[in-house]
């Protein structure tokens, strides 16, 4: 099945609307969708409305920050009561970090020769409460400094580099239980994009599971083909359900689009296996 569990609208760091969304997901040949905006779920009942208008099967998602041996780690809910009062307390308060941690950027930015990185920023954000590295990225696009997004965080936003702010987000016990709580399953996003070492992968996933995580992303616009093969093992390996996600964010910078991924490897169990009384089904 063509399910794309993954992406963001403009309600995060994506840049379109949760209604285009649902309408290139169908035109793609998705199946089954879920828009999962980094710690929010203020697009949900509009992404809902309209993927059950275009005859598109709909999960509810976010996608929350977790700091987890000193890096951040994403997990997906998917699933969840999108009127949970923990799940959205949570969320807040996990997005309440992100202007502070913003202005410290830009004056990190500032002492690396870019001045005004944060009002640049600011431009490009379509959520108040939710200013992204990835706004930041754009405003240096736009600004000359860099060719595109990549190269801005390959040279400014990740740990090392000079715009790069170390940042405290939730504990990972606490978005699982906020995703459990609210009747959802935990997924842990992309995993090898942390760069753990083996010693705390296998913490990460042992504690994942310890606090009532189900899933992990096999297949996702973050993998090449090795990693998603290998963290199907992992999957085998930790009893963990399958999910397949694009992450689609933007036309113009997204390598890959909604519904454009590779199927899961065989011998998996998908997630969707497990949410079936959970699907928004069309109207
Ligand atoms: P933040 O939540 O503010 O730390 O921003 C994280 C977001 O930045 C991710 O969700 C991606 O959308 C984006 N991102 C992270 N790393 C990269 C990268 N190497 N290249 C492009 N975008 C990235
Ligand atoms: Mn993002
Ligand atoms: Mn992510
Ligand atoms: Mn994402």
């Amino acid at each position: 099945m063509n399910a794309d569990l993954h992406c963001h609208s403009l309600v995060s760091d994506g840049t379109l609307e949760p209604e285009a969304l649902a309408a290139r997901a169908k035109a793609n040949g998705v199946a089954l969708w879920a828009l999962t905006d980094h710690d929010e779920l203020g697009g949900q009942s509009r992404a809902r409305a309209a993927a059950q208008a275009a005859g598109l099967p709909y999960l509810t998602g976010t996608e929350i920050s977790v700091s987890f041996a000193g890096t951040t780690v994403h997990i997906v809910g998917l699933g969840v009561d999108a009127d949970d009062p923990s799940l959205a307390a949570g969320l807040a308060a996990t997005r309440g970090g992100r202007e502070p941690r913003a202005r410290e950027m830009a004056a990190a930015l500032a002492k690396a020769g870019i001045a005004g990185a944060y009002e640049g920023a600011l431009k490009f954000v379509t959520n108040p409460d939710l200013i992204s590295r990835t706004h930041f990225a754009r405003f240096l696009v736009e600004s000359g400094v860099c060719s595109d997004t990549n190269e801005v965080f390959r040279r400014y936003l990740v740990e090392g580099k000079p715009g790069f702010v170390p940042h405290r987000w939730a504990q990972l016990g606490e978005a699982v239980g906020w995703i459990v709580g609210a009747g959802g399953l935990a997924v842990i996003a992309h995993p090898a994009r942390y760069k753990f070492t083996p010693n705390e992968e296998y913490a990460l996933f042992t504690e994942f599971k310890a606090h009532g995580g189900r899933g992990v992303e096999v297949v996702t616009g973050s993998h090449s083909a090795p990693e998603a093969l290998r963290y199907a093992d992992t999957a085998r390996e930790f009893d963990l359900l399958a999910s397949r996600g694009s992450d689609f964010h933007s036309p113009e910078e997204s390598r890959i689009d909604l519904g454009g991924l590779p199927p899961l490897p065989a011998g998996l169990t998908p997630v969707w296996e497990a949410l079936e009384a959970r699907i928004h089904a069309p109207d």
